[in-house]
């Protein structure tokens, strides 16, 4: 998976500081011809730390950042002084983001939650200066530790978490036209540079300044080839506890069936979608009236939440984001 170029990821070559060197050196005070040690510490160096940060939802802003280097900490020095720590490297990066060494693969963290913060290398430790090592027997100790080293390694962040709700659904279904009408645009989501296929992801805001992502995921029912690979891609990285919405145009010969279809389709390739939430949205109800609505109620499948909706006549969509909202946070 880290070759492919879907998944939102990108690749950075990290330095963390090298520690202070701690100091050697002896008081020299007028009436005092031999003094004790007084070597400061060495300066920690500085970390490479990954935070998380819920404003952000790819790591395009890190594409072209091929390198960090954290800054060494300052050496210890006389007078007991301490050198100064190496000034951290923190990159903001979206929640889901997971680290992984480039050469081994092995995931080394993973970014949850709001302000997290993730040591992905830590800086060296400063070196003990010399007073350190004064004991009983030994009065005027001549060394003093050298800064630990900084570590290298080319990591891997990638973007596990994609969307909180994919659509699931035949074309015309109508879920290009739901995105359009639920989420504002969002340029650095809308030119979603890392695929030629794209998935078109919309922040949905909700009320007081929540939101949640939704994707309408090419390919997945669609049935090109290459498309498929895609969706398929796309839906093992949905996170755990994201959802699926499931939508069924309300002049379909037979809903019920539809929504079977659409479910056995997702099954074939994996069965563990089962386990995410579904809720079932009617679109294009505008198409119906009263009674209409009433008889295809009457043979709702029993299992899943369903909800009318229109897209082009706004109607039934503040309940909609109001379900996606209680399930994505249950
Ligand atoms: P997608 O293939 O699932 O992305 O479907 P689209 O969003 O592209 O919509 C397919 C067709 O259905 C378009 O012609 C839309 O104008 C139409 N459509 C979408 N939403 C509605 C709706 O709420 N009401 C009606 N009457 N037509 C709709
Ligand atoms: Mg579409």
């Amino acid at each position: 998976m880290a070759s492919s170029n879907f998944i939102d990821h990108v690749r950075i070559y990290c330095q963390s500081g090298k520690g202070g060197a701690g100091a050697v050196s002896f008081r020299r005070e007028k009436h005092v011809p031999k003094g004790g040690p007084d070597g400061g510490n060495g300066g920690k160096g500085g970390s490479i730390i990954l935070r998380g940060n819920t404003q952000l939802w790819t790591l395009l802003h890190l594409r072209y950042k091929k390198h960090v280097t954290a800054d060494n900490g300052g050496n210890g020095s006389g007078h007991g002084s301490s050198g100064a720590d190496g000034k951290d490297v923190i990159l903001e990066v979206p929640l889901g983001t997971i680290a992984k060494d480039a050469e081994t693969g092995e995931v080394l963290l993973e970014v949850t939650e709001e302000g997290q913060e993730a040591v992905l290398l830590p800086g060296g430790r400063g070196g003990l200066g010399n007073e350190n090592f004064k004991t009983a027997t030994k009065q005027t100790p001549r060394y003093a530790q050298p800064g630990e080293e900084g570590e290298e390694k080319t990591c891997v962040l990638e973007l596990k978490l994609l969307a909180d709700v994919g659509l699931v659904g035949f074309p015309n279904a109508g879920k290009s036209t739901l995105l359009s009408v639920v989420s504002a645009a969002k340029p650095e989501i809308a030119d979603y540079p890392f695929t030629t296929l794209v998935p078109n992801l919309g922040v949905v805001s909700y009320r007081d300044h929540k939101s949640f992502v939704m994707a309408d995921i090419p390919g997945i029912i669609e049935g090109a080839s290459e498309g498929k690979g895609l969706g398929l891609r796309f839906l093992r990285h949905i996170e755990r506890n994201s959802i699926l919405l499931f939508l069924v145009p309300a002049d379909a010969d037979d809903i019920v069936k539809e929504y079977q279809i659409l479910l056995n389709e997702l099954t074939k390739y994996n069965p563990e979608l089962l386990d995410k939430e579904r809720i079932l949205a009617i679109s294009k109800c505008d198409m119906l009236d009263e009674e209409l609505i009433a008889e295809i109620k009457m043979n709702l499948p029993k299992d899943i939440e369903t909800l009318f909706i229109s897209s082009l006549a706004n109607m039934g969509l503040v309940e909609l984001k109001d379900a996606i909202w209680k399930s994505t946070n249950k």
